[in-house]
């Protein structure tokens, strides 16, 4: 595991520093940091940079591969793969965290294991979680569609990553049209070629996303480094 080298590898491309900060989950929230064992680190600005904050309770080896991870989307980041916003509105969020999911994972799974020998196991046990759970988080969404195509795109993210858990993502599909569809169409536009398309291109496909579900009027904002 080279992640000392992946740390340099970002500062040096992104011209900022990046600093981690291991907290437990009760000073993360003194510190007004959303950390959990479902959701184990997050990257937040800084001035001059990055922080990444990590749940200091998971194991020292997990610990390493999510900050990795945390790493890895800095990295695309800097090369110029955007991410997409729209407003602080919990299902919002919820959707383009899960379009931000499926639009690096690939890249960034594949990337950390051939260029510095990092697996994302942690990563993915975590993301497995949806196959137990999946049809109480579908009744859960209700008819929210917000929530219903972020769970698409989870599958979707899911499906791509991981082996041999096909049929069960298949079953979760059948639970909802709206499922299918954000499924299908992040298939279709999501999944890049390549992580670096020129911008426009990016954002054309991520607004088609959105139109082709039915979003009209949504504030898309891309952000890049
Ligand atoms: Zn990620």
């Amino acid at each position: 595991m080279d992640i000392t080298r992946l740390k340099d590898d970002v500062s040096e491309l992104l011209e900022e520093q990046v600093e981690t900060l291991a907290l437990s989950a009760e000073e993360g929230i003194m510190a007004g940091y959303s950390i959990s064992y479902e959701s184990p680190a997050l990257t937040v600005a800084i001035p001059g940079g990055w922080r990444i904050v990590i749940l200091n309770t998971i194991n020292p080896g997990e610990q390493l591969e999510i900050v990795a991870h945390e790493l890895g989307h800095l990295l695309l980041k800097a090369e110029g793969l955007y991410d997409v916003k729209l407003t602080e509105d919990w299902s919002e969020k919820y959707l383009t965290s899960q379009i931000n999911s499926v639009i690096a994972h690939h890249f960034l799974i594949e990337r950390l294991l051939s260029e510095y020998a990092i697996p994302s196991t942690y990563h993915l046990e975590l993301q497995k979680n949806i196959l137990a759970t999946g049809e109480e988080l579908i009744k859960d969404a209700g008819d929210e569609p917000l929530i219903l195509h972020g769970i698409g795109l989870r599958l979707l993210d899911l499906i791509i990553n991981t082996d041999g858990e096909e049929d069960r993502i298949r079953e979760l599909l059948t639970c909802s049209e709206q499922i299918v569809k954000a499924f299908e169409l992040g298939e279709e536009l999501l999944v890049y070629p390549i992580h670096q398309l020129p911008a426009e291109d990016q954002y054309r496909r991520i607004k088609d996303f959105f139109q082709r579900l039915g979003y009209k009027n949504l504030p898309i904002r891309l952000s890049g480094r």
